[in-house]
């Protein structure tokens, strides 16, 4: 079936039409090489440099504070492991949570195994750490603490201002994956004094395979990737010129139509998450309700299993996803979704739901209309769900 409904928007998005036609022309008409000399390479520098400013003001850093990168999983890769190899002379120690992206957690667990210390903060039943708990975690050898800004499964926000002082006040660095965040959650890393913050090209309408770290000046990272002198040595590589383009381009737009597309998102997200609890029983909202994500709906659905009801979805033409991308296909159940305290087979039947600029009103009602009879469909095919019934008899 083809793809109509398109409710996946934090695996990625399509390419904005505006963003594409501006970077058209960096394949084949300004295609020179950034480090050159000559007029087309000119051209690419100086898109390459605008790209930078773009980025920079989206969040409110300087441009040179402002690298690029291959998207965020190598952002964030780049800030775990930098900073644990630019700092292992002040400490070996990182604290970080239960319900980082897999680029964060994976890592986390590489360099464990390398001598580094990590500790892995719970949430509370929505999503959010405890500040409490954060400032306990901090030790005389802590060097950094990686929280991210919003989650891609639950879309809970997490207190970065309060969490930016905490690291500021204790002299520790302050790294945030922000991939979700940019461009629908205000960010400003002067005010939340964020050290590092990891950002990516194809979840805000720019391609994919792009991405940037924001770096504060002075604070030392060890590079990833060695070769040529790109991105002052912090990331060598000839410069993906139509990625940057796109992904400047892309940061500045969802910037400045932020108020207006929140307000949107938020309403029909709100109309849908109301709607499915109120048509659909035994259904309960994951994630805060109301410090999330505009556009993140995530529901669980007793006895049913969320992979199976993708299935029924998507011969609908309704693309959404069951908790996360990364976990589907395998059995275990999402380890956000286990950090906010449901049991194995409710986290299992779990479905989410996530807009952006595209979404319409029309669609909301179309899922609205059809979702009821599905989770039903489903459940009558369930034998806990039969053992449900025989018990409450
Ligand atoms: C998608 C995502 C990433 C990875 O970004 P890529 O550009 O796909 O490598 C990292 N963190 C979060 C929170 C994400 O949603």
């Amino acid at each position: 079936m083809k793809t109509k409904y398109y409710f996946d928007n934090a695996a990625t998005t399509p390419v904005r039409e505006e963003v594409l036609q501006a970077i058209l022309p960096y394949f084949r008409e300004y295609y020179g090489n950034a480090s050159s000399v000559y007029g087309i390479a000119k051209e690419s520098k100086k898109a390459l440099e605008k790209a930078r400013a773009q980025v920079a003001a989206a969040i409110g850093a300087k441009p040179e504070e402002v690298y690029f990168t291959a998207g965020g999983s190598e952002s964030d890769n780049l800030a775990l492991r930098g900073i644990a190899e630019a700092y292992q002379k002040k400490g070996n120690h990182i604290i970080t949570t239960k319900i980082e992206h897999h680029a964060i957690l994976h890592t986390a667990e590489y360099l464990e195994k390398h001598g580094v210390e990590v500790t892995y903060l719970n949430v509370d039943e929505f999503g959010r750490i405890s500040l409490e708990e954060l400032e306990k975690a901090i030790r005389p050898e802590t060097i950094l603490i990686s929280i991210m800004f919003a989650n891609n499964e639950i879309g809970t926000i997490q207190p970065i201002a309060e969490i930016g002082a905490i690291a500021k006040k204790h002299g520790i660095l302050f790294h945030t994956d922000a991939v979700q965040a940019l461009g629908h959650v205000p960010i400003d890393v002067e005010k939340m004094n964020i050290d590092l913050l990891s950002m990516s090209g194809h979840k805000l309408g720019a391609p994919k395979g792009i991405g940037a770290i924001y770096i504060r000046k002075g604070v030392a990272v060890t590079p990833l990737i060695f070769g040529g002198a790109q991105e002052s040595k912090r990331r060598a590589g000839t410069e993906n010129i139509p990625g940057i383009v796109g992904m400047g381009m892309a940061a500045e737009l969802a910037v400045k139509e932020m108020e207006e597309m929140t307000e949107k998102l938020t309403a029909m997200r709100d109309k849908l998450i109301r709607g499915i609890l109120e048509q659909i029983p035994h259904s309960r909202l994951n994630g805060h309700p109301t410090e999330r994500l505009p556009g993140n709906c995530n529901i669980s659905f007793e006895f049913i299993e969320g992979e199976s009801l993708l299935l029924l979805l998507d011969a609908l033409g309704i693309a959404a996803s069951s908790g996360s991308a990364c976990t589907s296909g395998s059995l275990d159940p999402s380890h956000v979704l286990m950090a906010i305290g449901l049991p194995h087979e409710v986290a299992h039947g779990s479905l989410r739901l996530t807009m952006d600029r595209d979404n319409t009103e029309e669609e909301i009602d179309f899922i609205l209309e059809k979702l009821p009879a599905i989770v039903q469909r489903l459940r009558d095919m369930s034998p806990v769900y039969e053992d449900y019934l025989k018990s409450q008899k």
